[in-house]
């Protein structure tokens, strides 16, 4: 856990946040200001800074939060419209909370 990280403290219950999904590797919340009719965020329990700082070892978390958005957009109903699946990275990259974070954006009307 790193000290004044918002999604540490999410992970730790220290600040109240609905879980939409938690194992033991990484939780799913609803972004607090969605850009999408469905906009969750998939956070490691692991602090790891951004896509810049992972490592071999974090090879299969990353594998496994890929399927867990997967298995978050059939479950939000977005699997068949289509959706996004992304990271920010660093400043430059849109990164504004420095925990790694997968979004996942969709329900998205195509017409
Ligand atoms: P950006 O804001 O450019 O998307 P990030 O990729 O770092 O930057 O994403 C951080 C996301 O976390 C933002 O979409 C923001 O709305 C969301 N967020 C920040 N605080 C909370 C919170 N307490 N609960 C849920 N989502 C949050």
């Amino acid at each position: 856990m790193a000290a004044d990280c918002i999604f540490c403290k999410i992970i730790g219950k220290e600040i109240p946040s609905e879980f939409i999904y938690e194992d033991d590797d990484m939780i799913a919340i609803r972004d607090i200001n969605p850009k999408a009719p469905v906009h969750l965020l998939i956070i490691p329990r692991k602090h790891i800074r951004s896509i810049n700082d992972i490592e071999a070892v974090d090879e299969a978390l990353l594998g496994r939060m890929m399927t867990v958005a997967k298995g978050l957009a059939v479950k939000e109903g977005t699997d068949q419209s289509g959706y996004r699946v992304f990271f920010n990275v660093e400043k430059g990259g849109g990164q504004e909370v420095f925990h790694l974070h997968l979004h996942l954006v969709g329900g998205f009307d195509r017409g």
